[in-house]
């Protein structure tokens, strides 16, 4: 049967949510609620009825599913109540600021029997898919070094963003995504180092943008970067293997990859190159490698919402588990501490 949903929050995300959830029969969006009047407005201007206190949204009992879009810090007492109140809720990254906050959110949903999930929407971008493919594939070999960078040119969105106490800042905007599908492309290995590096260049309460290393016990190693001042991006994704590179520029798909198909070396000729010359840098001008496409790869991040009911109405097992989204915690709680000791996590041990 089809579930009837609240939206909480009606902000930026919360109303991608509403245009996404029009193409989900699964789910009728029956109001929102929001904390400021001038939202609720807007809101009701553009057709949604709202609901004027969360207490009347809880009292509803018409409501299945709760989908809470508000800043970060108040996910944890927001879904707290509502699956006190019988509601099932979807919840906005990064869950909780910290992985004590993540556990009693569990607690509750299981005390409550509540069917509680974190939107890790990014797993459904398709340059993401399309790296996982390539690399699940083996089609560059051994994969041994993923670069995964986010770069713009703005700073801080002007909003709670730039201020700490909301849970602002780069790592709970964006590393939280790239972390957690990276954990998901590596969940066979071992991960068994970590760095972070955070940045403060155009915004000094929160971090503007980070690097972060991870390595792994099967000798991978991944960096994953965002950056808030730079006017040129790098390329979004820089994947290497033994026997191939892959490369895509941007969320618009740009990119390629390119595998061996003769001999990793033979005798090369030296080139030119700067005030010098080399052999090792030499390009290729023989037909040892191939030139592919990227693999054509179609998601449709409504599946997330469809899976959320069909969870609840027990046909399927969540995709996102709250056993990863805890494990990203975590690991978040490293980068921070290594981004303040600077010093190297080692899990090893
Ligand atoms: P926003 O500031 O645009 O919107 C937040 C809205 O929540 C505002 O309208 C605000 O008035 C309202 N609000 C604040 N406290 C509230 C409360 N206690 N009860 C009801 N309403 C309240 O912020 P945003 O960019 O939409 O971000 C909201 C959440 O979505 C954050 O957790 C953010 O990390 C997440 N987000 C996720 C993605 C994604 O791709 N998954 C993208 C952007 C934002």
């Amino acid at each position: 049967m089809t579930k009837k949903l609240v939206l909480i929050g009606y902000g930026g995300m919360g109303t991608r949510h509403l245009q996404r959830l029009e193409h989900v029969s699964e789910i009728e969006v029956v109001g929102v609620f929001d904390i400021d009047p001038n939202k609720l407005v807007q809101a009701k201007q553009d057709g949604y009825r709202v609901y004027t206190s969360y207490m009347a949204v809880l009292e509803d009992s018409a409501v299945d599913i709760l989908l809470i879009a508000t800043p970060n810090d108040s996910h944890k007492l927001l879904s707290i109540d509502a699956m006190k109140a019988g509601k099932h809720v979807i919840c906005e990254k990064p869950v909780t600021l910290s992985t004590k906050d993540f556990q009693e959110i569990l607690d509750v949903a299981s005390a409550y029997h509540r069917c509680f999930m974190v939107d890790q929407n990014r797993r459904w971008d398709e340059n993401y898919q399309m790296v996982k493919k390539v690399v699940d594939d083996s089609s560059l070999g051994k994969v041994y070094e993923i670069r995964n960078i986010v770069d713009g040119s703005r700073g801080i969105p002007q909003d709670w963003r730039r201020e700490k106490q909301p849970g602002g800042g780069m790592v709970y905007d964006w590393c939280v995504h790239l972390l957690d599908r990276i954990l998901i492309l590596k969940q066979n290995a071992k991960l068994t180092s970590v760095y972070g590096h955070l940045s403060f260049i155009l915004h000094h309460e929160v971090d503007d943008g980070f690097q972060v290393i991870l390595t792994f016990d099967d000798e991978t190693r991944v960096v994953l970067e965002v950056g808030t001042a730079n006017f040129i991006k790098l390329p979004e994704w820089y994947v290497a293997g033994t026997t191939g590179t892959m490369e895509i520029e941007d969320f618009e798909l740009h990119g390629k990859y390119v595998t061996l198909n003769g001999e990793l070396a033979r005798d090369t000729v030296p080139v030119e190159a700067g005030a010098g010359f080399t052999k090792t840098m030499a390009p290729r001008t023989d037909n040892s490698i191939s030139e592919h496409e990227l693999p054509k790869i179609q998601t449709d991040v409504c599946d997330f919402y469809r899976n959320f009911v069909n969870w609840i109405d027990g046909k399927e097992e969540p995709l996102v588990k709250n056993t990863e989204v805890m494990w990203t915690l975590k690991v978040i709680d490293m980068i921070f501490e290594s981004a303040k000791t600077n010093q190297v996590i080692n899990l090893n041990n």
